[in-house]
């Protein structure tokens, strides 16, 4: 028996992939068929994402590697004080703090990860400092601000006043209701296949608004967040990270192309499985987005309202996903 084999009778994948594909066909079959598109390609979370693949796609025309075109694309919004859930303008968590998670991964299978940042502007050059320069994949908080100042970013205050506005009138109620597809989902989750076929993946976030101080989301988690590999392919999360961080969503969208599965069905496949798996899942939003080394990609949500920004074939397009609570 292959060793591959053996490893799919001895951890039940097989099963696992077998069910996950009947489960995926019993609806209808359009959703199935992943989109196929040409390299390069870069395909990004929500709106926003559209900005970042046209940065992204500035590297990945010119011949450039898909690291470097996810890192330039997710800085973009990053930037922009109009993104309030990601970076610069982000939301405060209920102390009033902006704190910033982001990862990193490259096509070597390299990965870094800052979480609880404050007071950095580019978390996710952070992130790719910890991957290139240290030993280690992940910093965290006063650890990770530390390394940065060392590494030259400069701290600045990244609450704007209009974070800090809204933040002082959240405040005069305090509740905490983590709402569906409003302006606190729109993490940065970004995919890029490169010309020469190398896969990276980047996703940066201030998390969801309003959370509590020291509360990390899905987003730095390698995994969870996002995910790359290589040989297979790639993903990316967004929406209530708890969700994702519970199901190691990103992962085990990977393993299931790895099982064979196209990025759509694998995609699908894992919302299901936090259907399966989490009571109260209808009260969150969350979305998937995945490539294969084919330059195939899939998109996958639990309510309707996701939407993703992917450049291809010289065309940036945003797209709404499919989505299971119909
Ligand atoms: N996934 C992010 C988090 O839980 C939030 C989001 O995507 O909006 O921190």
């Amino acid at each position: 028996m292959s060793s591959r084999r053996e490893f799919l009778k001895k951890t039940g994948l097989a099963t696992i992939g077998v069910a996950a594909t009947a489960a995926a066909c019993q609806t209808e079959n359009k959703k199935h068929i992943s989109q196929t598109t040409t390299r390069p390609l870069a395909i990004s979370t929500w709106k926003n994402g559209m900005q970042a693949n046209e940065a992204g796609w500035k590297v990945l025309n010119s011949g450039g590697r898909a690291l470097d075109a996810v890192e330039q694309g997710v800085k973009v919004v990053e930037a922009d004080p109009n993104d309030m859930s990601v970076g610069y303008g982000g939301r405060p968590d209920r102390d009033g703090i902006v704190t910033l998670d982001a990862c990193i991964m490259d096509e070597t299978g390299n990965a870094g990860s800052v979480c609880a940042l404050e007071n950095i502007k580019h978390p996710i050059s952070v992130a790719r400092r910890v991957m290139e320069k240290t030993p280690h994949v992940m910093l965290a908080g006063a650890g990770a601000l530390q390394f940065a100042k060392e590494e030259g970013f400069v701290e600045e205050n990244i609450l704007t006043d209009k974070a800090r506005e809204q933040w002082l009138e959240w405040r005069k109620t305090s509740e905490y209701k983590p709402l569906i597809n409003i302006e606190n989902h729109d993490t940065i989750g970004m995919l890029a296949l490169d010309q020469k076929g190398d896969i990276s993946g980047a996703c940066t976030t201030s998390g969801l608004a309003y959370k509590m101080h020291g509360r990390v989301g899905d987003s730095p988690i390698i995994g969870a967040g996002m995910y790359c590999d290589n040989e297979i392919g790639g993903a990316v999360a967004t929406g209530m990270g708890e969700l994702v961080m519970k199901t190691l969503g990103s992962f085990l969208v990977v393993e299931l192309m790895n099982q064979g599965l196209s990025p759509q069905q694998a995609v699908e496949e894992a919302i299901g499985r936090i259907v399966k798996k989490i009571p109260g899942y209808q009260d969150f939003q969350i979305g998937y987005l995945a490539i294969n080394k084919a330059g195939e990609v899939g998109a996958y949500s639990l309510h309707k309202g996701f939407n993703y920004a992917l450049y291809a074939n010289d065309n940036n397009q945003l797209i709404d996903s499919d989505y299971y609570l119909k």
